[in-house]
């Protein structure tokens, strides 16, 4: 294989030294001079790469800084009208809409709790394109792109199995939702693989290897090793929610019996306890209510038996819990811990570490918006090309 020389080669090497400068940058605000510490890049490199993000208002220069020491710098950061990203979440029980700046920041975020079990794409892709319009009202950015996290299993940008929400398998929901957008594409991915990812780019707030595990209606896990994501042969990896914990055990619509999601999903801990939903779980747990926090016990038993196994096979060192389950992580956690204590092999010498996911409910509207700005970092030229004369216009 021969290496790309000439205008090509100057090209690549132009495009890589942007994007550890940015890399650079996303570590926090720092002088030229800093930044070329940072890089390895030489100062000159430095304030040639810095000039046309600063133009295209990619970076902003805050007020200068004298040290006393040499010449007064002038810290680098990233803009606030810097162009932003647009996660969406299309979920069993919600939708959920994240603007996400190039740092990580958010911008904006819309959520509607709805049951959407029985809905059909079209009226999913209609709801969620409202959402998404009345997000990216409250930011003047450019929009750099859309995201779209489902709950189900994605192949080739196609939703192939989704069993909570039947009505989307077989749809190739990320173009009907740029088309709705005025978008070129979207680009789609399942919610727990997108929730994963928010926890590791453009911040790695998990370490770099974790399982997460997001808990609503459905279970989902998105295992990370080495920093990656893995995703199996088929995209099928961390379908925790049919771990089965009980042979022969409770029917579950994904055809089998006795998986997890029937014993430690939100549904199932909504039946045992009779709450109508999450808002009526919360004020029981809050009271104290006894049926309620034995339940809800119960089904962290239930969820550390299935983690338990799913750890013993790929040892990471942190179990983060996400979606609806961070927002009852101190009832849930004691439950899971309990298992994960006896049942994982490699606890007797290095206990696992059971978090809440620092990024709530939003993790997996995160994760999709990470989908673009990841991209923006690794082809860092698609900055350069955004139109930063006007804001974004819906067709
Ligand atoms: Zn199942």
């Amino acid at each position: 294989m021969s290496l790309p020389t000439g205008p090509a080669h100057l090209r690549q090497v132009r495009s890589g030294n942007m994007q550890a400068l940015l890399l650079a940058v996303l570590d926090g605000p720092a002088s030229r001079a800093e930044l070329a510490q940072r890089t390895g890049l030489t100062k000159a490199t430095v304030a040639s790469l810095v000039e046309p993000l600063l133009r295209h208002r990619i970076l902003a220069e805050d007020p200068v800084v004298n040290t006393g020491r040499g010449r007064p710098s002038r810290p680098v950061r990233f803009s606030d009208t810097a162009p932003v990203a647009i996660g969406a979440e299309i979920n069993v029980c919600h939708l959920a809409v994240s603007v996400q700046r190039l740092d990580g920041s958010t911008v904006a975020e819309r959520r509607t709790e709805m049951d959407n079990r029985h809905r059909d794409a079209d009226d999913l892709i209609e709801r969620l394109t409202a959402l998404v319009r009345a997000a990216i009202t409250e930011s003047d950015g450019t929009l750099l792109g859309v995201g779209l996290a489902v709950p189900g299993i994605v192949q080739d940008e196609t939703v192939v199995h989704a069993p909570n929400i039947p009505g989307l398998t077989g749809i190739r929901l990320g173009e009907h939702l740029a088309a709705a957008l005025g978008q070129p594409t979207v680009p789609m991915d399942n919610e727990a693989n997108l929730a994963a990812l928010a926890h590791v780019w453009p911040h790695r707030s998990a370490g770099d290897d974790f399982v997460y595990v997001s808990g609503d209606i459905g279970i989902g896990a998105g295992i990370v090793l080495g920093g990656n994501l893995f995703r199996g042969r088929s995209g099928f990896a961390g379908e925790l929610g049919h771990v089965v914990i009980e042979r022969g055990g409770r029917p579950c619509p994904c055809g089998g019996h006795g998986c997890v999601e029937q014993y430690a999903g939100l549904q199932a801990i909504f039946a045992a306890v009779g709450a109508p939903g999450l808002q009526a779980l919360h004020t029981a747990l809050r009271q104290g209510d006894r049926r309620t926090r034995s339940a809800v016990n119960c089904a962290g038993s239930a969820l550390g038996t299935a983690l338990t196994s799913l750890i013993n096979i790929c040892d990471v060192a942190t179990v983060v819990l996400g979606g609806s389950y961070a927002t009852f992580f101190d009832d849930l956690a004691p439950g899971v811990r309990a298992e994960l204590g006896t049942g994982v092999l490699a606890a007797a010498r290095r206990p696992v570490t059971l978090t809440a996911s620092p990024l709530g409910p939003s993790a997996a509207a995160r994760g999709a918006a990470a989908l673009i700005t990841r991209r923006a970092y690794h082809e860092p030229e698609l900055l350069l090309a955004t139109d930063v004369a006007g804001s974004y216009q819906f067709p």
